[in-house]
């Protein structure tokens, strides 16, 4: 596996320049492109990571992960009522859908969809208090108290989240925000800043590999059946209007972000994470797919085969 990687990354850094970083987030744009990493935790306790494996980098959507499993955990299938789940075919941050289907996101991991989330995790709650609870979960998964919000990140999407702003409005009038817009932005704009490293992204997602327990640990994060729901969105929404291809080419579940991240499920056996800031035309990482889809082929992982 260690040997496999390494060829990865070895093949694929040189197309590290083929993506193109996000520069909506000004603070995103600052990145070096060239950056790369992979990070693998088996179920029995392996870990594997090769190139820039250990750099915390902005995580962006693939907080969205840990945000929908808070808020099944918090109002459960009551959920559902105000997000759906099925793929939008659109962008992850249109705004089109909305309309037609009165305030209620198509999926929770778009953007509309997420900050219904974070209005579900805001009830009752200050904004710095859902906020920490956010952060507490991530590090008890990844068992790493040292994982943190990058403040800067959260301070550039907050000038310059218009289009966020517009989606919150738009389905604060229809009734599907309960909280002030800032608010549920506040809290929004903070959890898709945190930042973690591939080998934290990948320990984190280890309960979806294992039937919602976290091997590591020992601790039941959630029910099986939760677990399984998590990683069908994953395959079917994780990668917004590019979902469809992601499944077709690498074929397990897997969350994105603009950061360049992507965290991947193999049922039964890993977690694995990828960091490469260039993304292709979904705004997904262009290299962290190619990487993915090297992966899951030579490795043979699959959803749809064993
Ligand atoms: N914070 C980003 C945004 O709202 C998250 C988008 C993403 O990672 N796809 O635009």
């Amino acid at each position: 596996m260690q040997a496999l990687i390494d060829k990865i990354h070895d093949t694929l850094r040189a197309r590290t320049s083929e993506g193109r970083v996000a520069d909506y987030i000004p603070e995103l744009a600052k990145i070096d492109p060239a950056k790369f990493g992979i990070a693998i935790e088996t179920v029995d306790g392996r870990s594997y990571a090769s190139g820039d494996a250990d750099e915390a980098f902005s995580i962006q959507s693939v907080s969205k992960m840990f945000t929908l499993t808070l808020a099944l955990g918090k109002v459960g299938d009551a959920l559902w009522q105000r997000v759906g789940r099925e793929p939008s075919g659109t962008a992850f941050n249109s705004i089109v859908q909305l309309e037609h289907e009165q305030g209620i996101p198509r999926n929770p991991f778009i953007n509309a969809g997420a900050i219904v989330v974070s209005d579900v995790l805001l009830a009752g709650h200050q904004p710095r208090e859902a906020i920490g609870e956010i952060l507490r979960f991530v590090r008890f998964l990844a068992e790493d108290e040292g994982i943190v919000i990058d403040s800067k990140v959260a301070r550039s999407e907050t000038a310059t989240g218009f289009r966020n702003a517009a989606l919150a409005n738009y389905m604060r009038a229809f009734g599907n925000l309960h909280h002030a817009v800032e608010m549920v932005l506040g809290v929004y704009f903070h959890h898709c800043a945190i930042a973690m490293s591939c080998r934290q992204l990948a320990r984190s997602g280890l309960f979806l590999a294992n039937n919602g327990i976290n091997p590591l640990s020992g601790f039941r994060v959630v029910q099986n059946e939760r677990a399984r729901r998590i990683n069908a969105l994953m395959l079917t929404c994780g990668h917004y209007d590019g979902s469809g291809d992601f499944a077709f080419r690498v074929g397990i579940p897997a969350k994105s972000g603009v950061g360049g991240g992507i965290l991947a499920v193999v049922p039964g056996l890993a977690s694995v994470a990828v960091w490469s800031p260039g993304l292709n035309a979904h705004g997904n990482s262009h290299v962290g797919s190619l990487a993915l889809e090297a992966l899951a082929r030579e490795a043979g992982w699959s959803v749809f085969s064993r």
